[in-house]
């Protein structure tokens, strides 16, 4: 298995961090993806994604906008030009649009357009932030129509709202909520999706499993998930390991 999105670089792992990987590979998750999320935590995520040889993707993530647009994406425009050979490097992004952080609502959306232009013109998949914003993510893909479509990362939403993204080329990314049983809407969305649909991810250090004692999220918990999606789907877990494995090594090109 390969955990779609893990922050490996924030400094929660530093104390740790050759255990966490380890232990991420004795349970049987190979790799990651780490994401970027501003130029400041570039220099980190690389040497991080170096050291342990994960995977990777760049971008500018809504919660960490730089001041200066132009200069943020001129910025990340050239290290993508500079690593596009590197097999290592599979997607653009976190990146997307955030309504609880809405003061920078603006600078968002010219990151996030300036973000979906450059993946097409790299022809990469995105890796996408969308928190009560699904209509005007939803426009903004259809106005790019990204031929690699991509992921929406920590998906909670209904049936409906994935099947738009389905549409738009884009899997569904799954994580620590469907640990919780209040979290009903997104349990329905799991258990009626074809399993083509879907990836798998932590989003660690964040969003820990509800039924997990350490309070930071880590790449190891990701095998949790594989088990309720079968029993929700009622399949064996073997078969929904290996289709959303499947899945990951199609839309990253693995
Ligand atoms: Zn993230």
């Amino acid at each position: 298995m390969i955990d779609t999105h893990a922050h490996l670089d924030f400094a929660e792992f530093d104390v740790d961090r050759d255990a966490v990987v380890q232990r991420m590979r004795s349970v049987g998750v190979n790799n990651l993806i780490i994401p970027g999320v501003s130029p400041q935590h570039w220099h980190k995520q690389l040497a991080v994604a170096e050291q342990y040889q994960t995977y990777f993707a760049l971008g500018i993530h809504p919660w960490f906008c730089p001041e200066d647009v132009d200069a943020a994406i001129l910025a990340l425009t050239s290290k993508v030009a500079a690593l596009l050979e590197c097999p290592r490097f599979v997607a653009i992004g976190e990146c997307g649009l955030d309504k609880l952080y809405s003061s920078t609502w603006p600078q968002q959306l010219a990151f996030f357009e300036a973000q979906l232009t450059l993946a097409k013109s790299v022809n990469l998949p995105v890796i996408i932030h969308s928190v009560k914003a699904h209509p005007e993510v939803l426009a903004c893909l259809k106005k790019y129509q990204l031929p690699r479509g991509g992921v929406i990362h920590a998906f909670s939403g209904s049936v409906e709202i994935a099947q738009e993204y389905i549409k738009l080329g884009f899997k569904l990314g799954i994580g620590g909520l469907i640990m919780n049983p209040n979290a009903k809407k997104l349990l329905k969305t799991v258990t009626e999706l074809p399993l083509e649909h879907l990836i798998l991810e932590t989003d660690s250090p964040a969003m820990t499993p509800i039924n997990v004692a350490e309070k930071r999220n880590q790449p190891a918990n990701l095998v949790l998930f594989i088990d309720k999606i079968a029993a929700l789907q009622k399949k064996s877990s073997v078969l929904i390991s290996e289709h959303l494995m499947s899945n990951v090594a199609q839309l990253f090109d693995l």
